[in-house]
């Protein structure tokens, strides 16, 4: 008797839980802005490489927040650096010295490439890239800039002036003039854009969004010699590849590149949102030409330095590089017939299919895998890097049971 009144009472509770969760995935379909092409599923916690659903399911996260949680969910180093910062300060806007922005810029300039001294702090990838665009125009005083045919640089108006894609682009006309697109690996179309007017010179090393391409050596030390020669600022976005992504600290150390201007975000935090961009110092702003309410508060900032010093005290650069490495050599033993090609630099994965992509996407899901799209016919993996071969294995099986069928 006693039993089964419990047995009731927990079910009860249940139910309530599951009512409520159910609602809550309805408050956002009904009263969040109809943006997202929502997965099903509702994320309630995560641990490392692993997330929950509020149904109690746990996922391998390939996603890591689209790039976001190098260092795994709910790290307790970044989680304590919150908590700690949480309680002295969280705000503190440019005007005043602050000592946790003051530590994170030192710590950017020391571990970035060499000649990077000056750090301006925001808030997401978009924003770090708005404020290039801007350094750009002000240190140069041109107004154009060359960027790559498939590239993604953001969503905001200058950013996405840089993005490629018309499906990003076209309802959103007229976007800001000045910019040309040139395909990308090409350095002779590239020079044949450049007119007295161009200030810059914007690349991802790794084309991420439109499906892990990355540059090639010859053509990056082309491009870089050629801005350095005739004055044009090269600005390079390491939005996605920074912090280790790549199985190097920076992308640029794969190219051996001194940017004039780099971008950063998404890994930077931790999960915590923070943007940056570091300049060499010769790109001279001024006083009240830029500036932002948030960007560089202590929070961030504290956030940001417990994960920057995880990623480099745990070497995740070298995990990354290795596991990237036993994924491509593991996956690539199944011959599956449904993949046309698998692209990789670290835990920057494609896997090209002659498919469209989406129910393999979806049949992940179903297998306790988060995986992310590119384009139509691309899954793509981005997971922490603190992953291990454990973990590679199963995503590799469920892909290989997913494939196959
Ligand atoms: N640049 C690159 C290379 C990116 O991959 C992204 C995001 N996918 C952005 C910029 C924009 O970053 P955010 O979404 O934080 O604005």
């Amino acid at each position: 008797m006693v039993v089964n009144v419990w047995k009731n009472y927990l079910s009860i509770q249940t139910n309530k839980a599951v009512n409520l969760m159910n609602k809550l995935m309805q408050v956002e379909d009904s009263h969040s802005v109809d943006l997202f092409a929502k997965r099903g599923i509702q994320l309630v916690k995560g641990k490392d490489v692993y997330v929950w659903d509020s149904d109690g399911n746990k996922y391998i996260d390939c996603t890591s927040g689209q790039g976001v949680a190098g260092i795994g969910h709910a790290n307790p180093a970044v989680a304590k650096a919150i908590s700690e910062q949480s309680k002295r300060l969280l705000t503190c806007t440019g005007s005043f010295y602050n000592d946790q922005r003051a530590r994170l810029i030192q710590k950017l300039v020391d571990i970035s490439p060499d000649d990077l001294e000056k750090v301006f702090l925001c808030n997401s990838g978009t924003e770090s890239v708005e404020a290039a665009l801007k350094f750009a125009r002000l240190a140069s005083g041109k107004t154009d800039y060359i960027c790559a045919m498939k590239s993604f640089h953001g969503r905001t108006m200058g950013s996405l002036s840089a993005t490629h894609s018309p499906k990003y682009r076209d309802d959103f006309q007229p976007l800001i003039p000045g910019f040309e697109f040139v395909p990308y690996n090409n350095f002779d179309k590239l020079v044949k854009k450049i007119t007295p007017n161009t200030a810059a010179v914007l690349l991802e090393l790794v084309q991420g969004e439109s499906g892990v391409y990355p540059a090639d050596k010859e053509y990056i030390s082309q491009v870089n010699n050629y801005c350095h020669d005739h004055n044009i600022l090269l600005i390079i976005d390491e939005v996605q590849t920074g912090f280790g992504r790549t199985g190097k600290l920076f992308a640029c150390e794969h190219y051996e590149l001194q940017p004039d201007i780099l971008c950063l975000a998404k890994a930077l935090g931790g999960g915590f949102p923070i943007g940056a961009v570091l300049t060499k110092s010769d790109v001279t702003l001024a006083k009240g030409k830029h500036g932002t309410t948030f960007g560089g508060n202590p929070l961030a900032a504290a956030a940001a330095l417990a994960a920057v010093d995880y990623i480099i005290d745990n070497n995740l650069a070298q995990n990354a590089a290795d596991m990237g490495t036993y994924f491509k050599d593991n996956f690539s033993n199944y011959n599956i017939n449904l993949v046309r090609e698998v692209r990789q630099i670290g835990l920057m994965i494609a896997i090209e299919l002659k498919v469209k992509a989406k129910p393999y996407i979806d049949k992940m899901q179903d297998e306790g895998i988060l995986v992310l799209p590119a384009g139509t016919n691309i899954i793509r993996l981005l997971p922490p890097l603190t992953i291990t071969e454990k973990h590679i294995d199963q995503v590799i099986s469920a892909l290989v049971k997913v494939l196959k069928k």
